[in-house]
């Protein structure tokens, strides 16, 4: 099975982590030759010039491009202005342009409100010099009002201009096929592709997926739970499930596979070789 795929990273926060991020890119790009790696960017700029060191690395040094994310809440349009030239100047062709939430303590949303008036700035300020994602959520978005408002917020950032989305991370693979199915009865024809997180640590896990509104199936949470301080048993376990839902994710004709890689390589590595996943569009390994 050959398919396109893609890599997401978060900055590191010291010299040494960036260090390893840099053997992490070489590992995951001679084993798997990804389309992009994408990296987090901090909501209200946060990590804003972590974010942007960690990109420039990349898209200079690893023989892969880069994808900056940009979140737009708690920004100005002057201040996003000038980091999309930035990102220009340094020869980036694709953007994930989120909403992002606002940090604790502030309380200025700024210019923007939702990521559709990221997606409309971003068209109205560098046209088409930049190919698009967004986030879509199979499971929805916790802050949406109900499932049909979510859509059609979802439809509102196509219509404004995106190339493709990228799912929050779940391991229903009924929910993925719902939703693109209801993306097409929408006539969204943008390729919808499925974020996958490896499973590795449940504290982690359950309390991300309660934040960020991911369902960890009942039965799931309960097998994990089970493994109490057993790291090794829960990671054998998470592996077969991630490989099974990559695998299945292949069957139902996701169009690319992007991975949450939490800034590990071998996690990625094994589970592509299991699900039987081999890279499209080979690249040229970093010299
Ligand atoms: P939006 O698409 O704006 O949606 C947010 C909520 O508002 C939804 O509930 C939607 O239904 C609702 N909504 C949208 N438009 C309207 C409207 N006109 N009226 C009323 N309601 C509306 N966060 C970061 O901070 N940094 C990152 O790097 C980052 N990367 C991510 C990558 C992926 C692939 C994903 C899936 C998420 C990522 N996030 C990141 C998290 C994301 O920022 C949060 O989930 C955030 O809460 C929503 O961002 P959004 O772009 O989906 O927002």
């Amino acid at each position: 099975m050959t398919i396109p795929l893609s890599c997401e990273f978060f900055p590191p926060k010291s010299d040494e982590g960036a260090a390893k991020l840099r053997a992490i890119t070489t590992e995951l790009t001679t084993a798997l030759r990804p389309e992009y790696f994408s990296v987090t960017f901090g909501a209200g700029g946060s990590t804003q010039e972590r974010s942007f060191a960690t990109v420039t690395a990349i898209q200079l040094e690893s023989g892969v491009p880069a994808a900056p994310h940009l979140s737009c809440i708690g920004s100005t349009r002057a201040g996003i202005a000038a980091i999309l030239d930035q990102y220009q100047a340094l020869g980036i062709k694709r953007i994930v342009a989120l909403r992002g939430d606002l940090p604790s303590g502030m309380r200025d949303p700024g210019d923007f409100r939702y990521a559709s008036e990221l997606v409309a700035f971003i068209r109205e300020h560098s046209g088409d010099g930049f190919h698009i994602e967004v986030a879509a959520y199979p499971e929805f978005h916790p802050q949406s009002l109900n499932a049909a408002a979510d859509l059609q917020h979802f439809k509102e950032k196509v219509d404004a201009g995106a190339n493709g989305a990228i799912t929050q991370y779940f391991y229903s693979i009924e929910a993925y096929s719902r939703f693109v199915d209801d993306c097409e009865k929408r006539q969204i024809t943008i390729p919808i592709v499925p974020g996958i997180m490896p499973i590795s640590n449940y504290t982690q896990l359950a309390r991300f997926s309660d934040a960020c509104g991911a369902d960890l199936p009942r039965w799931l949470r309960k097998r994990l739970e089970a493994f109490h301080d057993d790291t090794e048993s829960l990671r054998a376990f998470g592996h077969d499930v991630v490989v099974d839902l990559t695998a299945e994710l292949v069957r139902v004709g996701a169009p690319s596979l992007h991975f949450y890689t939490m800034n590990q390589a071998a996690p990625i590595i094994a589970l592509c070789q299991d699900a039987g996943v081999l890279p499209t569009a080979p690249q040229t390994p970093p010299a």
